[in-house]
């Protein structure tokens, strides 16, 4: 058999191992049976007005329909792909080393990632991944067995999906369990491996790991804390929605927004703009705090808020507009309204930015006429939409268009100009632009539907 070494290199906080049971005790163990089929289940639960709590539970078939369920600590991410890997660690200890094992979950998650991506994990050294304590210790406790392990996705209709869903009425019953458990991720020894390999990575991973090892060591910023709880009781109060600090940063990335937009969104969760309390402190550049229009303190609330006239929204509904969620009656997503409303609120955010910037430094305080103004926003919202057109036409690499056309149809549907004469499918139209009824009359003063002036 031909054995490559490769060479790894360290890495700060590596996962402990356990010592192994002391011999007398392991010769002391009985026999398990040949073979046990395990049925696992991972899914989250969410109670109304209460937190999210995930659970994972087990059914083992071999010896009169043993089950096990266990709530999972809130530190570890509240999903189910991380429940199902917490269940497959679970199924993976219930059994002995020398049993063979088959793990049956309804879900290809723990399968694929054993298969595909344990070998690329390993080698990139875990670094950047999310929830690799599990991950790890499930592929680490694989390694451990001496007989094999095998995984199958239960298909819909079989008595296998049927223990499935078994294991999942467990699970949901652990999840309501007052405290959760205290999961042990330590290793078995000698199936760690730690460091990361030199051959064969690139510069990219060794640098993300750098930086998770700086990252690490520093506290959140405050202005940061306040500005992501501001966000998440918008979320909550307008879309009934629960997120997590992930969830916040991952809605500042969505494809809806273009990269000007999302930048201006990143910089205010950072509270990273130089506008008021950043110029209080610095000696003769006090009056620079202060709002040229009103004398009041100039603050991110301020200007797109109260100089602009934007009263029906909130701070946290601007930062947090990649989290909205639209639903039809039957609590379908609706995608395509979802797209427009994040693409209006983010560009109308910017766009009042960028007034307030050319107002403090090309016009020496003077605004913009409200013609001016309505202009500027009619434009960029029709840039977006030729912008729109152009990516579901163009074919890249000759098949499929960088955008689906059916999303971009449904997008912007609805709010067009003369759109009873154009065709159903109007991305080959050359002129197609937003109609001037879907804009306010006066700006700034009324507002349309949406709530958007
Ligand atoms: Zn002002």
């Amino acid at each position: 058999m031909r054995r490559t070494v490769r060479v790894r290199v360290h890495r700060v906080g590596e996962p402990k191992e356990r010592p192994d049971l002391p011999a007398r005790r392991r010769a002391r163990q009985m026999p398990g049976p040949e073979k046990v089929t395990v049925y696992i289940a991972g899914t989250i639960h969410t109670p109304s007005s209460k937190k999210t709590t995930a659970a994972a539970g087990i059914v083992t078939e071999s010896d009169g329909g043993r089950s096990a369920g266990k709530c999972i600590l809130s530190v570890d991410e509240q999903s189910q792909y991380v429940a199902e890997f917490f269940a497959a660690l679970e199924a993976t200890r219930s059994v002995g080393k020398e049993t063979a094992l088959t793990i049956v979950s309804a879900q290809p998650y723990v399968r694929d990632a054993m298969n595909k991506k344990l070998w690329r994990w390993e080698n990139e050294g875990w670094a950047g991944l999310p929830h690799r304590g599990i991950l790890r210790c499930v592929a680490a406790e694989l390694k451990a067995r001496k007989a094999p392990t095998f995984f199958k996705v239960a298909l819909p209709g079989t008595l296998e999906r049927t223990m499935c869903r078994q294991a999942a009425g467990i699970e949901k019953r652990a999840a309501r369990a007052p405290t959760p458990t205290a999961w042990d991720l330590t290793l078995p020894l000698h199936t760690a491996l730690p460091g990361m390999s030199l051959a064969g990575n690139r510069q990219k991973i060794f640098y993300r790991s750098i930086r998770e090892e700086k990252t690490k060591k520093l506290t959140p910023r405050a202005s940061t804390v306040k500005k992501l709880e501001v966000v998440r009781t918008a979320a909550y109060e307008i879309f009934d929605r629960r997120v997590s600090d992930t969830d916040i940063w991952r809605s500042v990335y969505t494809k809806d927004f273009l990269p000007r937009a999302a930048q201006f969104l990143l910089k205010n969760l950072h509270n990273a703009h130089k506008i008021g309390t950043y110029w209080t402190h610095i000696p003769e550049c006090e009056d620079l705090a202060i709002c040229q229009g009103c004398e009041d303190l100039e603050n991110l609330e301020h200007i797109l808020l109260e100089e602009s006239h934007w009263p029906e929204v909130t701070l946290g509904t601007i930062l947090g507009c990649g989290l909205a969620e639209f639903r039809d009656d039957r609590g379908k997503i609706k995608p395509g309204t979802q797209r427009l409303y994040r693409i209006l609120m983010s560009e109308s955010a910017y766009q009042i930015w960028r007034l307030r910037n050319e107002r403090v430094i090309e016009r020496d305080g003077e605004p913009a006429s409200d013609d001016e103004i309505m202009n500027k926003w009619k434009f960029a919202v029709n840039q977006r939409l030729q912008m729109d057109k152009l990516l579901a036409n163009r074919p890249r690499k000759g098949e499929r268009p960088a955008l689906v056309p059916l999303l971009v149809l449904e997008t912007w549907s609805g709010t067009l100009d003369n759109e009873r004469c154009l065709p159903t499918d109007w991305l080959r139209e050359p002129k197609v632009l937003v109609g001037s009824r879907a804009f306010p009359q006066t700006p700034a003063r009324r507002q349309n539907s949406r709530g958007i002036g």
